[in-house]
């Protein structure tokens, strides 16, 4: 039977790191956290990230704009965040609302305050492997390994999904850390064959109970990065948990697995940029 990795204990964990780093700068860190429209599931999410902002000694600054704010006022509003010095960090909670763009809003933030890493010259960075933020799910997922003494190292890892947020980025870490990685996405045939090659599986597909348990080699690490609903309404992964928790050694479980690190990391780099942007090493 796998051992479960504990995301909402190990986030606890690095959220106390984050608020031991915040103390030891010269001012409070600040976030500014963009929410355009009412999406309930973004209101959700932006409002755990001032909670942790709160829990780490970050300075929030919540924006909330209306569903039919234009293209220009958005990028308006981040020309001024990136200027206000007491600002280290912004985020705009995506998807936006249509006929809204996400990409010239992405490449308004300045890098050193892009801390979900989405901005192209991050990207860049990332994949020539210097990066300056690392995307907060996959370093997430990154940390949740370092701490449960797996190394990517020369292990087989499989990606699925190849999103600019999840995947594509999982990928590049991975291989950073010297894991052999093959990315999968819609359109990859005979993906049973591949994924029971892995030794790490890192799942982030979306659809419920599309990771089964004959694809899951004995022994793999399942990391579960999907948030879906099931039938019932239930949070759940894309992995059928009850039936490959037995076959894994180590999986990560839904809720409570890799959410709460993603969240965590965003902290994390959150401090990082106050720390740049204060020329304090941490
Ligand atoms: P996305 O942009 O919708 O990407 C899904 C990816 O899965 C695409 O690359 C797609 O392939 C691929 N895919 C679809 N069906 C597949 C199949 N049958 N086999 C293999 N690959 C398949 O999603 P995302 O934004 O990366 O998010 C993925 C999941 O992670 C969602 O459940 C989301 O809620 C969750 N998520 C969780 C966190 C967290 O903090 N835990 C953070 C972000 C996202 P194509 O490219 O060919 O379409």
């Amino acid at each position: 039977m796998a051992v479960r990795i504990d995301g909402k204990a190990l986030a606890a964990k690095v959220k106390s790191q984050v608020a031991a780093e915040t103390a030891k700068l010269p001012r409070q860190p600040g976030l500014a956290v963009v929410l355009v429209g009412d999406d309930p599931a973004s209101q959700v999410y932006v409002r755990g990230k001032e909670a942790d902002c709160a829990e780490c000694g970050i300075r929030s600054f919540p924006y909330r704009l209306p569903a039919d704010t234009h293209q220009q006022e958005l990028l308006a509003l981040i020309e001024k965040l990136n200027a206000d010095a007491a600002v280290d960090g912004i985020l705009v909670q995506l998807p936006l609302p249509a006929p809204l763009e996400a990409e010239p809003v992405i490449e308004a933030i300045r890098p050193d305050k892009d801390v979900d890493c989405f901005h192209p010259y991050n990207v860049g960075r990332l994949n020539i492997g210097t990066p300056v933020f690392q995307p907060c799910t996959p370093a997430g997922v990154m940390e949740m390994l370092r701490e449960s003494g797996i190394s990517p190292a020369g292990k087989r890892c499989v990606v699925l999904g190849r999103s600019n947020i999840v995947g594509k980025p999982m990928a590049a870490l991975l291989t950073q850390a010297d894991g052999t990685v093959t990315l999968c996405h819609s359109r990859t045939p005979e993906l049973t064959e591949i994924t029971r090659q892995a030794d790490i599986l890192v799942s982030a597909v979306g659809k419920v109970n599309c990771v089964t348990a004959d694809m899951v080699k004995d022994g793999a690490v399942v990391i579960d990065v999907a948030m879906n609903r099931n039938d019932a309404g239930k949070l759940c992964g894309d992995a059928d948990f009850a039936a490959v928790e037995p076959k894994a050694s180590y999986i990560t479980p839904v809720p409570g697995g890799v959410g709460p690190m993603t969240r965590a990391m965003l902290m994390k780099n959150t401090t990082q940029a106050a720390a740049m942007q204060n020329g304090v090493a941490i």
